[in-house]
């Protein structure tokens, strides 16, 4: 865990708490008295969440905006005191803690809690109160303790949940599997304006680039039951990827050719403070300017050691235009960086020093070499936004892994709409080396619609492909049951969400035994 830096710490633990004495000039709205408002709508419209546990700590969310689609959220420019109590049934009668916190107009309401001092390894009960407002109540789990090996785990993966493209139906099974665990890799909002892929139900507004304009987009698709419902039965890990912001960006470099780097800066500050406003991350996570720490670690007792990425805030620009391309040239580049240099060092400390029986990289992006077309001269092309495209560091990382016997890599990917599990070798192209970890690629939760078993494009990928051992294009999420001696992965799929009702079957199940990356069918 990064320390916090002192001074940052001051400046928002106070905002945050409400509490501590103000060492330098505070915002206005700060010295504006608080108010205790009557809500003519409820404010808790993005209902509540919970995120980043550890074995003894974890934060509460909630942010008020009675009006969705206004840029304030209905909030006007007032700071208004938020209570909170977190309680051990159902009810929360039986409160273990409580506390009054602040929610300002410059953190767009939003009320990020770091509970501390709680058991491990057991479910407590929350709410908020605002005003004569009364928030639902959320359900949230702290980690096993450091030192134990639990018995067993049960993680959700899921990403890109586009609004218009589908219902979140899939939400209520992953609501009845009762994970510990929600991971989200990614695409949880589309930057895109009303109506670009409206099939199901429309975007507010047009192509989001203002803070208000993403605020309002986080706000509806927090509106959606489902999606809440999911956020209130356990904590998540959330991280981004490329539509928090803009489609395929890296770094500073926006898709359009036309945006330069500063303007693009402001944009990717705007969608990187919403995502945290908007998100149960800790106050360590909170922006500095167009900057966000959102790669971190935690320790599920001594089964898993959970490692979230970020690789698209430090990655080098995509090779080849961001067209498929041979893995040749640019994408053989040792310059070339998914994780940027400081993020990297982190990873492979984590991981050396990890004594984990299962080490996981929760992330954004494919990391096998599968080859998905060829060109006119029989050459096989690759994703250059993926791992492909950084090959040099993809292969240091997976080295790494080999040379320091790190104990069951497992790699969970989101991004591309697709189901696939694959063997990862430190070159995919050479089935003769050892399978050095193994990924389960999420297909998404709602973006592209129905889609489609996809027999065709799983034969061809299998057969070009001896690291692919299962590809399938239909909606969904995965199920991952963890236990000492093996992780088996459930691929659960929807049968629609362009319509309601949509059913949800376990469409295939793959397992790794312990000291075994190679993957069986369950
Ligand atoms: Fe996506
Ligand atoms: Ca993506």
């Amino acid at each position: 865990m990064q320390p916090l830096d002192r001074r940052s710490f001051v400046r928002f633990a106070a905002a945050l708490a409400g509490t501590a004495a103000l060492t330098e000039a505070a915002p206005a709205s700060w010295l504006r008295p608080t108010v205790r408002p009557r809500f003519r709508r409820d404010p808790f419209l993005m209902g509540v969440a919970s995120g980043d546990p550890d074995a003894t700590s974890v934060v509460l969310w909630t942010r008020l905006v009675p009006e969705p689609f206004a840029p304030d959220g209905g909030m006007g420019k007032d700071s208004v005191r938020v209570t909170w109590e977190l309680g051990e049934d159902e009810l929360v009668r039986k409160v273990v803690q409580s506390g009054t916190t602040l929610a300002t107009p410059e953190l767009g309401h939003s009320v990020h809690v770091e509970v501390q001092n709680l058991q491990p390894d057991r479910h407590y009960w929350f709410r908020f109160r605002a005003g004569d407002a009364e928030s639902p109540i959320g359900r949230t789990r702290t980690l096993p303790a450091a030192d134990t090996m639990p018995k067993a785990a049960r993680f959700a993966v899921t990403s890109c949940q586009n609004w218009e493209q589908g219902l979140f139906t899939a939400y209520t099974q992953m609501r009845n599997d009762d994970p510990d665990l929600v991971f989200h890799l990614g695409d949880y909002i589309y930057e895109y304006e009303a109506g670009r892929n409206g099939k199901v139900r429309t975007h507010h507004g047009k192509e989001i680039e203002s803070l208000d304009d993403y605020r309002m987009r986080h706000a509806q698709y927090r509106s959606d039951p489902l999606l809440q419902a999911m956020h209130a039965e356990c904590p998540w890990f959330v991280t981004w990827d490329d539509h928090e912001v803009d489609n395929n960006y890296a770094n500073d470099v926006s898709e359009q050719k036309n945006v330069g780097k500063a303007a693009f800066l402001r944009r990717r500050a705007a969608g990187y403070q919403a995502y945290y406003e908007a998100m149960p991350l800790r106050l360590r996570s909170k922006p500095d300017g167009a900057d966000m720490l959102l790669y971190r670690r935690a320790s599920y007792g001594q089964l898993a050691e959970l490692f979230v990425l970020d690789t698209r805030q430090y990655r080098s620009d995509q090779p080849n235009d961001d067209k498929r391309g041979p893995l040749r040239g640019e994408a053989l580049a040792a310059e070339q960086t998914l994780l940027g240099a400081a993020q990297r060092r982190w990873l492979e400390r984590g991981l050396g020093a990890s004594r984990a029986r299962w080490n996981v990289l929760a992330q954004q992006v494919m990391m096998a070499c599968a080859a998905t077309a060829k060109d006119q001269a029989g050459e096989p092309l690759y994703s250059m936004d993926q791992w492909p495209g950084y090959f040099a560091e993809r292969q240091a990382v997976l080295r790494h892994c080999q040379q320091q016997k790190v104990a069951n890599p497992i790699v969970l990917t989101g991004d591309i709409h697709s189901n696939w599990c694959n063997e990862l070798r430190l070159d995919d192209r050479r089935s003769e080396q050892p399978v050095v970890a193994t990924e389960y690629v999420a297909t998404s939760l709602s973006s592209g619609g129905d889609g489609n078993d996809g027999e065709k494009q799983r034969n061809e990928l299998m057969a070009n492909n001896a690291c692919v051992k299962f590809h399938n294009r239909q909606r969904g999420y995965l199920l991952c049951t963890v236990d000492a001696a093996q992780w088996r992965t459930d691929y659960v799929v929807m049968d629609r969400v362009e319509a309601p009702g949509g059913t949800a079957s376990v469409r295939a199940s793959f397992v790794v035994a312990d000291g075994e990356p190679r993957v069986q069918t369950a």
